[in-house]
């Protein structure tokens, strides 16, 4: 029997009003079945956001670090399950152990810091410009938080969001991708057991027209903070904007990184296979461009094809494989569909462009990392993001021309060079358009405590992670206490 699980609405695991429910399964083992899971609609929304009202007005005055106290616990109970967490994740999202020990990791780091910048949450005092009065500002909590999530980092996304959220004193309904509803539900129930006020924290489970789009519209919700494709996020803007919500977008990205040729290329090399294909490709900041000077460029794809024949495709709870299967059958078209494109386009297939169908990986989704070398800037392959194991491979003969086709992008969230010439590294930090900069490391590594974000179509200019998205998940609230026992007008008395 599989098992069943429910949304928590109003304190209580329910199932959906209308009953109805869906599947997850392994994508790596098509036959397991992770779970059953109710398919909601706004009705449920609307249950959990009346919830969430209800128990903001009591969570907005516990003192924030009482509440980072709460989030503290939830780390601890993450540290003891941490194991259960991460092979739960492999199963229900397909990426290798050791990449789901390092995504729980990644909450649990999260959680902490929350603890840490619940003690922070600085305002300012300011000098007035009158005599006896006095200028500060604080941070205070805003209301309902509509929290929408995607598959890719099934618990470290959630964390991102949830635990800020709360810290700063908003109520939750989350609502995790239906590929990975699983281990969001696991996370929730970490929250509850860690002593989060149970009408504080909700989850919706189901489609994103079902949830996503009744969260987004629903008018008791203050804010949105969305992490997903910019088809979708741009969907969210529109909506969310006509009602002047706030809204975080953390979206799309066609990550590059350069190889200059003063480059070590070992070191390189390793920053790609990982960048390329860790997680199979389906990272926000995954590397899908590498930009190589000519002056390297024949002997580094000697190297980039020699190892990633090595790279081994399987099931990730095998300690041993590299690279597990894609989240699902449709993003597996798409991905293969841009192998079609690129060979269409005229570019030269060096490794993988196929479904891996050998024996043991039929009953999954899996694909062979795949590079594309010859490739011009102007291809889709090199422009679209295909959120899969594709490289393209782009030549290019100079610094500058390195930098310009990095640039020559809708996207802008990560980027990396490597170069042993201090001038081009800087210069390079300077003038790369992206939210995040790398030099001679992979473009994937975030850490929790760093502002996480991009320019371009990968966002609407707010940060996830580190103290920046505090910011977000309060209002600055400016007070003046005039005790000169008078009416003071500024910009006039004082003139
Ligand atoms: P997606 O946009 O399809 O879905 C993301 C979430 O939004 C899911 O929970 C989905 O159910 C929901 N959703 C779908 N349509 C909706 C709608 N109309 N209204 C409200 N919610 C809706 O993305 P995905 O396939 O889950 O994730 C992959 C994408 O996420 C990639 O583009 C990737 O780059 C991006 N991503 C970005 C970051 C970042 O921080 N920039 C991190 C991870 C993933």
């Amino acid at each position: 029997m599989s098992k069943v699980f429910r949304n928590h609405i109003n304190g209580e695991y329910i199932d959906s009003v209308s009953g109805e429910t869906f599947e997850n399964r392994n994508p790596a083992n098509r036959a397991e079945v992770i779970g059953i899971f109710p398919k909601s609609t706004a009705e449920d929304v609307d249950k959990a956001v009346k919830a969430a009202r209800a128990a903001y007005k009591d969570w907005r005055l516990v003192p924030a670090p009482q509440r980072g106290e709460i989030m503290k616990k939830a780390g601890d109970i993450m540290v003891e399950r941490k194991e259960e967490i991460s092979r739960l994740m492999t199963r229900e999202m397909g990426k290798v152990i050791a990449e789901t020990r390092g995504d729980t990791q990644e909450g649990i780091d999260t959680a902490y810091y929350a603890f840490g910048e619940s003690r922070r949450m600085y305002g300012r005092t300011v000098p007035s410009e009158l005599p006896n009065k006095f200028n500060m500002t604080s941070h205070i909590p805003i209301g309902v938080a509509g929290l929408i999530t995607p598959w890719n980092f099934p618990m470290a996304i959630p964390t991102w969001k949830v635990f800020p959220a709360l810290t700063c004193g908003n109520s939750v309904v989350f609502k995790p991708a239906s590929d990975t509803p699983a281990t969001a539900a696991l996370f929730v129930e970490i929250l509850i057991d860690a002593g989060v006020p149970p009408l504080a924290i909700n989850i919706v489970h189901g489609t994103g027209s079902g949830v996503g789009t009744p969260i987004v519209e629903h008018p008791d919700i203050n804010l949105i903070s969305f992490t997903g494709s910019s088809k979708v996020g741009k969907i969210i803007n529109e909506k969310a904007g006509k009602d002047l919500k706030r809204v975080s977008l953390e979206l799309g990205g066609k990550n590059a990184e350069i190889v200059m040729d003063d480059a070590n290329l070992n070191l390189a090399l390793e920053g790609v296979l990982w960048g390329a294909f860790g997680t199979t490709g389906q990272r926000c900041t995954a590397t899908s461009r590498l930009i190589l000077h000519e002056k390297i460029h024949d002997k580094f794809v000697d190297m980039l094809g020699d190892s990633t024949q090595k790279l081994k495709t399987g099931n990730g709870l095998d300690e041993s494989v590299d690279v597990g299967p894609l989240i699902n059958k449709e993003q597996l078209e798409i991905v293969h569909s841009y192998v079609e494109i690129g060979k269409n386009e005229g570019a030269t297939l060096l490794s993988g462009g196929e479904p891996d169908e050998s024996e043991d990986l039929k009953k999954g989704f899996f694909y062979k990392p795949t590079i594309f070398v010859g490739v011009d800037r102007n291809m889709r392959i090199a422009r679209e993001e295909i959120f899969g194991p594709v490289l393209s491979v782009i030549k290019v003969s100079s610094f500058d021309e390195a930098i310009e086709v990095l640039n020559d992008s809708n996207y802008g969230l990560s980027s990396s060079i490597y170069t042993q010439d201090v001038n081009s590294a800087y210069c390079a930090m300077r003038d790369i358009e992206a939210g995040i900069t790398y030099i001679n490391g992979p473009t994937i590594g975030a850490e929790c405590h760093m502002p996480f974000g991009g320019v371009k179509e990968t966002g609407n200019g707010h940060r996830e992670g580190g103290w920046a998205v505090y910011d977000f998940f309060s209002e600055t609230k400016t007070v003046y206490v005039d005790f000169s026992a008078k009416l003071q007008r500024a910009q006039i008395d004082n003139r």
